[in-house]
């Protein structure tokens, strides 16, 4: 508490003030003498139960111990966050693999742990790039192309910790390589099939042009009305591309409008033979007369019902019926669309909803289909929770139904 020069002033204080004392208790010589002797023997105590503070003047003692910085690879709650982490993740100690997670583990195989993270990773954009990595250790990320097998691609990123202590996180790109390249594919698809209708709009309006009113009436209609059906053609895209995009933006926002499905459907149908269509008068409707409430979007689930009840009057046989129902399962309610025409091969069905996708490219588009029609029918579908089923016999016909979550009080 106290150093040895403020103990010895203490000290001296306090036979000063026995003196003090004793000088007014009557200046008596002998008492003057016994206080002082107990000052000077109080001082002695204090002064020396005080220890001695050595003093180093050069300054060549050793400074306090710095607490050592602990690596997070070492740190007890590391593994713990390693393992919960989804992506591929490696702790590697002078390149070694000391941790891995389950990730890493399913990726690369487990004898990675323990191994040099060059032969733990087989890639030579990889094995490159760690070369490198004691230089400069904050690099980019780097692509690992076709890795672990063709077609695929991950990238990794290399964080430098203390020492020689690195951490390696890796990321599947696939998926978002495939949903480019399909993103891509659509606007090559779309393009190609504005340009078929285009180019023969364009032949036949020169055509026209070079014979300079010398076609004879007959040839002149016949060149027209193909361009009339070629810009109708263009238009149906153009309306089903915009249809598509808006049904695939709402695609997350769920209905919250209670609706009547079957009135839904009876406009539909309404619709559909007032149109003039040539099948028309095909459509049989086995609707009832029962609401079928849902929470639904009004004109999307009009759009669905007219595009499936338009495929069966495409694609069914002519004078055949197109059978439309809505049926209650339990807690849904069922529409379903059958035709009786030439039906669908097994290996096509599971690809009909995709954008473009048709089983007979010429019989689609001579009967005006844009290949987009089940591709929108499927977000309708998901956005209203719907399951869609296709069932198809060939040379016998085809089933094409959704079921709906009805609202929970009807
Ligand atoms: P499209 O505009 O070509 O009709 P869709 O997306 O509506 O495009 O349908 C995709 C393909 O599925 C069609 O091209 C056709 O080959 C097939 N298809 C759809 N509905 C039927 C059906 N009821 N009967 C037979 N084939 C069908």
């Amino acid at each position: 508490m106290f150093d040895r020069l403020s103990s010895l002033i203490i000290a001296l204080t306090l036979v000063a003030v026995a003196a003090i004392f004793a000088a007014l208790a009557g200046g008596d010589a002998l008492v003057i003498a016994i206080l002082t002797a107990a000052g000077l023997a109080g001082a002695a105590i204090v002064y020396g139960s005080v220890p001695a503070v050595r003093s180093d003047p050069q300054g060549t003692a050793a400074p306090p111990a710095e607490p050592q910085p602990v690596s997070l690879l070492r740190h007890p709650d590391f593994a713990h966050w390693v393992d919960q982490e989804r992506e591929p993740l490696l702790g590697l100690v002078d390149n070694i693999v000391a941790i891995a997670n389950d990730a890493a583990i399913r990726l690369l195989g487990r004898h990675i742990v323990g191994a040099d993270i060059r032969t733990a990773i087989r890639h030579p954009a990889a094995t490159e790039w760690l070369s490198r990595i004691d230089e400069d250790a904050a690099l980019d990320t780097i692509n690992l192309i076709d890795f672990p097998r063709p077609g695929q691609r991950w990238t990794m990123r290399i964080a430098a910790l203390s020492g020689n202590d690195r951490i390696v996180f890796l990321s599947d790109r696939s998926a978002i390589d495939a949903a480019d390249r399909m993103r891509s594919d659509f606007v090559a698809n779309a393009s190609h099939e504005l340009r078929t209708p285009l180019a023969a709009i364009l032949g036949y309006v020169e055509t026209l042009q070079d014979m300079n009113g010398d076609a004879d009436g007959p040839t002149r209609d016949r060149f027209l009305s193909i361009i009339y059906r070629e810009a109708g053609r263009m238009q149906q895209l153009v309306i089903d591309l915009l249809s598509i995009s808006r049904v695939e933006a709402d695609r997350f926002r769920r209905p919250t409008m209670p609706v009547d499905l079957t009135l839904i459907v009876k406009t539909t149908i309404a619709q559909l033979r007032d149109s003039e269509q040539a099948r028309a008068a095909d459509i049989a409707a086995k609707l009832g007369d029962e609401a079928q409430p849902m929470l639904g979007d009004e004109a999307q689930l009009g759009q669905l019902a007219h595009n499936i009840i338009s495929n069966a009057m495409k694609y069914g046989r002519a004078d055949t019926p197109v059978t439309v129902e809505l049926a209650r399962e339990g807690r849904r309610v069922r529409l379903s669309v059958s035709d009786e025409g030439d039906g669908i091969a097994p290996d096509h069905l599971p690809r009909l909803t995709e954008r473009f996708y048709r089983v007979d490219e010429a019989r689609s588009r001579s009967v005006g289909g844009t290949g987009l029609g089940l591709a929108i029918v499927k977000h309708i579908s998901e956005r209203h929770q719907g399951q869609l089923d296709i069932h198809s016999e060939v040379g016998r016909g085809t089933r094409v139904s959704v079921a709906f979550p009805l609202l929970p009080e009807s």
